[in-house]
């Protein structure tokens, strides 16, 4: 079992007493604990060693209380960096009136992108909206069959074609809504095992021609670092809106939640937390820092 970091700063800072006040030498131990058991939680080195920097500063020179153990002053200002490096969040969807709003969701293979849309699709349908599930992954034979059968599942229309075109598809697509009422269209489009010069050259062009509204990477967290470097990857080539972070029910450690937001500047908007499609939540840093902290 790693030790969590209420643990680390308990037994770091046991001999700290009531009436002094915290100083680089006496935090010294307690902080390399966090530092700690952050990597151990996969986040990354700058990351990290920001982060603890943030804490330092924010604890240097306050009074150690009589009142509270000084691991738990420590704990309630670790938790509060820890808020304001994954948050703010804003989990609504910004919807356009008059024309549909598009939202082009992508993401490495596996990461759970299709199954998302369908989670999205879901939600949003469930709060009056209309959308349209478009099958633009045209790269893995499974996915077009995978997502006319959530659609059926959900009584969602599914957009599909048998063509080799993603451009074209998403654009006939866009025809398909307008005449059939759908506000919000949703691009399933391809993804790779790794982030390659041919995917991005695919996604920059559907992003160019039919210009979604906003781009939504879903990335696996179980994958750690990994997600948080094809984050930074996608959001390079094409500007990310959000991320939706999948799979969060079984990552215990919680490093890529911590890290995208600081290394992209894009926010996790909502995260996957089975495989069901109801298990769709927004995502909460503060409930994420309770659980970082142990
Ligand atoms: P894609 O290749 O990115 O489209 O990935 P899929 O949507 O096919 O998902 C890959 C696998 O991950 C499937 O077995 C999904 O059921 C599973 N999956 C997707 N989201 C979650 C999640 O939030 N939690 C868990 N436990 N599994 C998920």
């Amino acid at each position: 079992m790693f030790e969590t970091i209420q643990q680390g700063l308990g037994s770091a800072l046991k001999s700290l007493r009531g009436g002094t006040r915290f100083t680089e030498a006496n935090m010294r131990e307690g902080l390399r604990s966090v530092r700690r058991a952050l990597l151990e939680a996969d986040v990354q080195l700058d990351v990290a060693n920001t982060f603890v920097t943030r804490v330092e500063e924010a604890a240097l020179g306050r009074e150690v209380l009589k009142s509270v153990r000084p691991s738990e002053q420590i704990v309630q200002i670790v938790y509060e960096e820890l808020v304001n490096l994954m948050g703010p969040v804003d989990s609504s969807i910004r919807l356009n009136s008059g024309r549909p709003t598009v939202l082009m969701m992508c993401g490495l293979q596996g990461s759970g992108k299709t199954t998302t849309c369908g989670k999205l699709a879901r939600m949003l349908h469930s709060q009056g909206q209309h959308p349209l599930l478009v099958a633009a992954d045209l790269q893995r034979p499974a996915a077009i069959e995978q997502l006319k059968v959530l659609g059926e599942q959900l009584g969602i229309p599914v957009h599909f074609e048998d063509s080799k075109n993603p451009v074209s598809v998403c654009q006939n697509a866009m025809k398909v809504a307008k005449s059939q009422s759908r506000n919000v269209v949703i691009l399933d489009t391809a993804g790779r095992l790794h982030v390659d010069d041919e995917l991005m050259k695919e996604l920059e062009q559907i992003d160019r021609k039919v210009g979604p509204d906003q781009c939504i990477l879903v990335a696996d967290s179980m994958t750690g670092q990994d997600a948080v470097q094809s984050a930074k990857s996608f959001n390079d080539a094409l500007e990310l809106d959000a991320v939706i972070l999948t799979k969060l029910d079984g990552d215990a450690r919680g490093g890529a939640a911590l890290s995208i937001k600081e290394v992209t500047g894009v926010p996790i908007k909502f995260v996957g937390m089975g495989e069901k499609l109801d298990a769709l939540e927004p995502f909460r840093p503060d409930g994420m820092a309770s659980r970082i902290l142990g």
